[in-house]
C-alpha cells in the first residue's frame, strides 16, 4: 500500500482497476466522466474501455461481459440511467456471473443536471443492492468490496457516489500493483435457462431475489460500513442517521461535543434492517440528514413501526431538514444544532471576498453554435417558429440576446418535442436543434419516428465534431475510440438519409449568408429535412487572428453586441471592442456589422 493525492472519481476507478476490472462503458455525464477516463489513462491494455453511445448501450455491454465471467463496470450520471433502466430491470432478474457494478454518480444541488433524483429509488425499484460511499478513501475501497458482493451474489450491483465525493481530492491508502485481483474471464457458457428472460424464468427469479434481499439485509446489518457511532454522551436519547458526504459533516458537526449517536448508512438498499433497529434502541428521536430523498427516513420510520419502537423520525418529511438541494457543513451544523437545542453556530468569521462580476452562462468567443442559432433566427425573421432544444452546449442559445432555445427537456427529445408542437400548429416552423453526441446517444429513433410519421419540421444538428459539454469525448461520428483506434467516421447525413430524411444539407455556419439561405431553402420544403451545420468545436482550434474593429468606421450602435452576445465583443470606455484573449477570430461579428467596421477574423467570408 502507499499513499496517493486522488480524485475520488480517480479513486473509484484505481479501486476498479485493483479489483481485477475487464471491461468499462459508460457515456459521458457530470459527475461521473472521469471514472472512466481514469480507467483509460492507467489502463495497461489488459481493460476494455468504451464510450458507448448511450448508458443502455453501455450497459448491455457491461452485461455481456459479466455474464462471460469478467468484472465490468458502467459509468453514467443519474439521469443516465433512466436511459439505461430497460435493461437494467431485466438485467436485476437474470443477474451476472462476474461482478458488475453499474456505476450512477448523483448530482444534489443540482449543479449540472435536469433532476436532483436520487438512484437510491433505482435500488429499491430494480432490487438491486446499492453501496453509497462517504469519502475518496471509502470510495476506493467500497467499490472493490462492490465486485464482491456482486460476485458472490450474481448480481450487479449499484454504486452511487454524489458530487462532492466524486470531485473531492484526498490523500488516500491505494495498493500496489502486485496486491491487484487478477481476473480472467471463464468465458460465456451457453444456458438458455439462466440468460433467455423467459417470463417462467423471471417468475423464479423474482421468488429468488426477494428471499436473497432478506439476506442481504441480515449481511448488510453486518457490512463494516454500516456503522454506529457513539460520539460521546452514552444517555442522550437522541440519534442522527446519515449517509455519503453528509456523514462527514455530521462528524464534522459533532466534534468535540457530547453529541448522540449517528448512524451511517452505507447500503441503502438493502436496508440494514437490524443494524438500524440496534441503533434505534432507546432513542427518543432521531433526525435523518440525507441529500436528495429521504430514503433513510422512510425506512426507519416503517422499521420503527414495524418493531413497535417509540421512537420520533425527523428528517424532510417531516420539514426539520430542508427537501431539495445540497447539505453543506455549515447546513448541517445548523440542523444539528435545531435538533440538540444547541445554540446555533456562528457563521465563519472569514473575511467576505470581493464579489464576482456578473457572468451569466453563455456560449464561448467563436463557438460555431451562436452563428447556427443566428442563421436560423435571420432566416426566421417574422415568421411563427418554435425552436426546440437539447441537452450540450447548446442549451445555451437560450441565453440573451439569441433566446433561441424554447423547450429543453432530456437527451434527444427535441426531435419529438418538436414533432408533437407541430401536429398541434401546423401553421409554426418547427425546428429542433440537437448536437452530434446526442444525435448518436438518443436522437436517431426521434429522427425515424418523426419520419415514419409523417412530422413537418426542420431538424438542425449541431456538428462540431465532439461531445464538448462533458469534455471533448469521442464519439461514432469522431472517427476514433476510447481504445485510441482511428476508425471510419458514422456519417450523420448518411444516418438521415438511411432513414429516410429525403433532405439533408450541410454548411458551415460561419458563412452566414450562405447558412440563413440553406435554412430559408430547406425549412420551406415539406416533411422531415435536416441541416448539419458543421464547424469544429471553438475549444479545439486555436484561432490565432483576432478580429479588429476600425474606429472610424464604428458608429457604436452595437448591433454586434446586441444580436450576437458573443463575450469576445465588449463596450469599453465608450466604444466597442474586441476582447484579443477571447475572440478565435471566427469572423461572424464582421458579417454582422452594418457598417463593414470589424475586419480580420480569419474565417470571415
Ligand atoms: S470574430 Fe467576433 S464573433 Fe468571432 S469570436 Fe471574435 S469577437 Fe466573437
Ligand atoms: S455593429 Fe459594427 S458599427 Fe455597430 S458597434 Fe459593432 S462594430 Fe461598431
Amino acid at each position: 500500500m502507499h499513499k496517493e493525492f486522488l480524485m475520488g472519481n480517480a479513486a473509484i476507478a484505481r479501486g476498479a482497476v485493483a479489483a481485477g476490472l475487464n471491461l468499462v462503458s459508460g457515456y459521458p455525464g457530470t459527475p461521473s466522466t472521469e471514472v472512466l477516463e481514469t480507467t483509460a489513462k492507467v489502463n495497461d491494455g489488459s481493460i476494455y474501455v468504451e464510450w458507448s453511445v448511450n448508458e443502455k448501450a453501455a450497459l448491455e455491454l457491461g452485461a455481456g461481459a459479466a455474464y462471460s465471467g469478467a468484472r465490468s463496470m458502467v459509468t453514467m450520471k443519474q439521469v443516465g440511467l433512466n436511459v439505461a433502466s430497460d435493461p437494467l430491470m431485466s438485467l436485476a432478474y437474470i443477474g451476472v456471473k462476474g461482478g458488475m457494478v453499474i456505476l450512477v454518480a448523483d448530482d444534489p444541488g443540482p449543479i449540472s443536471s435536469q433532476t436532483e433524483q436520487d438512484t437510491r429509488h433505482f435500488a429499491s425499484f430494480s432490487k438491486l443492492p446499492c453501496f453509497d460511499p462517504s469519502s475518496v478513501q471509502e470510495a476506493y475501497d467500497m467499490i472493490q468490496e462492490a465486485f464482491e458482493y456482486s460476485e458472490k451474489y450474481h448480481t450487479p450491483v449499484l454504486f452511487r457516489p454524489t458530487t462532492r465525493v466524486c470531485h473531492g481530492y484526498a490523500s488516500i491508502e491505494v495498493k500496489d500493483k502486485e496486491e491487484y485481483k487478477v481476473n480472467k474471464p471463464e468465458g460465456f457458457v451457453k444456458d438458455s435457462s439462466k440468460w433467455v428472460i423467459f417470463p417462467r424464468l423471471s417468475y423464479n427469479a423474482h421468488i429468488h431475489i426477494e428471499e436473497r434481499n432478506v439476506e442481504l439485509s441480515q449481511v448488510f446489518s453486518d457490512y463494516k460500513r454500516n456503522i454506529i457511532t457513539e460520539t460521546g454522551d452514552k444517555g442522550c436519547r437522541r440519534g442522527i442517521a446519515t449517509h455519503g458526504i453528509s456523514y462527514t459533516y455530521v462528524m464534522e458537526a459533532l466534534r468535540g461535543k457530547n453529541a448522540p449517536r449517528v448512524f451511517k448508512v452505507s447500503t441503502p438498499f438493502p436496508f440494514p434492517e437490524q443494524a438500524a433497529v440496534k441503533f434505534l434502541e432507546g432513542l427518543d428521536e432521531v433526525l435523518c440528514i440525507e441529500e436528495l430523498d429521504p430514503i433513510i427516513e422512510r425506512e426507519l420510520t416503517y422499521i420503527c413501526g414495524k418493531y413497535h419502537l417509540n421512537t420520533k423520525i425527523l428528517g424532510k418529511l417531516t420539514h426539520h431538514v430542508k427537501t431539495a438541494g445540497e447539505n453543506t457543513c455549515a447546513s448541517v451544523a445548523v440542523n444539528i444544532a435545531d435538533f440538540m437545542g444547541w445554540e446555533k453556530p456562528a457563521a465563519a468569521e472569514t473575511e467576505a471576498p470581493p464579489a464576482l462580476p456578473v457572468r451569466p452562462p453563455v456560449l464561448c468567443a467563436g463557438c460555431p453554435h451562436r452563428a447556427s442559432f443566428f442563421a436560423v433566427k435571420e432566416a426566421m425573421k417574422g415568421k411563427k417558429s418554435v425552436f426546440c432544444g437539447d441537452i450540450g452546449c447548446y442549451t445555451l442559445g437560450n441565453a440573451m440576446p439569441l433566446d433561441m432555445v424554447d423547450t429543453c427537456l432530456c437527451m434527444g427529445a427535441g426531435v419529438n418535442i418538436t414533432q408533437g408542437i407541430g401536429k398541434i400548429e401546423p401553421d409554426t416552423n418547427c425546428f429542433a436543434f440537437v448536437g452530434d453526441s446526442t444525435f448518436f446517444a438518443s436522437a436517431i429513433t426521434g429522427a425515424v419516428n418523426a419520419v415514419y410519421n409523417q412530422a413537418d419540421m426542420t431538424l438542425v444538428v449541431l456538428d462540431n465534431s465532439t461531445t464538448a459539454m462533458t469534455g471533448h469525448q469521442p464519439h461514432p461520428g469522431t472517427g476514433r475510440t476510447m481504445m485510441g483506434e482511428v476508425v471510419e467516421k458514422v456519417s450523420i447525413q448518411e444516418v438521415l438519409k438511411g432513414v429516410g430524411v429525403k433532405t439533408v444539407e450541410t454548411v458551415n455556419p460561419l458563412e452566414l449568408n450562405k447558412a440563413i439561405d440553406t435554412v430559408k431553402r430547406v425549412s420551406a420544403e415539406k416533411g422531415v429535412k435536416a441541416i448539419v451545420f458543421k464547424s469544429p468545436c471553438a475549444v479545439l482550434i486555436k484561432g490565432n487572428k483576432p478580429a479588429v474593429i476600425d474606429s472610424a468606421k464604428c458608429t457604436s450602435c452595437k448591433k454586434c453586441i446586441k444580436t450576437l452576445g458573443c463575450p469576445g465583443i465588449v463596450f469599453r470606455d465608450g466604444s466597442v471592442t474586441i476582447e484579443n484573449s477571447l475572440c478565435t477570430g471566427c469572423g461572424l461579428c464582421s458579417q454582422v456589422c452594418p457598417f463593414g467596421a470589424i475586419g480580420g477574423g480569419e474565417d470571415a467570408e
